[in-house]
């Protein structure tokens, strides 16, 4: 017998909730209009596009759509910090918007000073990039020899998930990840955040 120990839990939720995409999409893209800031500091960083992650902190303040979204976010929050086992009840920390133009991607990255971080997705062009997770243990497996290609996807060293809208992903905030090339047409939109 075999146990699978110290997995890496992905939560994954589909939102039905088409008007509330709808009004998030239009505030995205109102935002990546009139945030000078973030328009500048996406600039200099050399991101293909727009994100209100260095500039915005106030978005659930400012938007009832993000007040909403709020809401359902801690919602599900909670269901997995029960699922993981946690004694905790998440509190959201940080939110922020992300559009996503061809040719944009985003390296590999944790989310430090979070329990929890996660990305809902409201438009996804076709050929729009794919998010990738890491076997977070890469840096301790020394000889450890190749996978197969057809192995399990529990085992396998990187996983791939297809955004779609209203797909909702949450995980650990250790959790490397990275957004691969928009390959696309039109725009990316997602929202990231932090739990703590
Ligand atoms: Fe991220």
């Amino acid at each position: 017998m075999t146990r699978n120990l110290f997995v890496t839990p992905l939560y994954e939720a589909m939102l039905d909730e088409d008007d509330l995409l709808e009004e998030l999409a239009y505030s995205i893209r109102v935002l990546a209009e009139d945030d000078t800031a973030g328009r500048d500091w996406s600039a200099a960083k050399g991101y293909k596009g727009y994100t209100s992650y260095a500039s915005l902190n106030d978005l659930p303040q400012r938007d009832p759509a993000f007040a909403d979204l709020k809401r359902i976010l801690t919602r599900h929050a909670r269901a997995f910090a029960k699922e993981l086992a946690w004694d905790v009840k998440p509190k959201l920390d940080s939110l922020w918007v992300n559009l996503m133009k061809p040719g944009a991607h985003h390296s590999a990255h944790i989310h430090p000073h979070s329990i929890l971080s996660g990305t809902l997705y409201v438009e996804v062009p076709g050929k729009a990039g794919a998010i990738r997770f890491e076997d977070p243990r890469h840096s301790q497996m020394m000889a450890a020899p190749m996978r197969d290609d057809d192995a399990p996807e529990h085992l396998r060293p990187y996983v791939s998930v297809d955004p779609k809208p209203g797909m909702l992903l949450l995980w650990e905030s250790f959790l490397r990840h990275e957004v691969m090339p928009h390959r696309g047409r039109g725009e990316r939109l997602s929202i990231s955040f932090n739990f703590a």
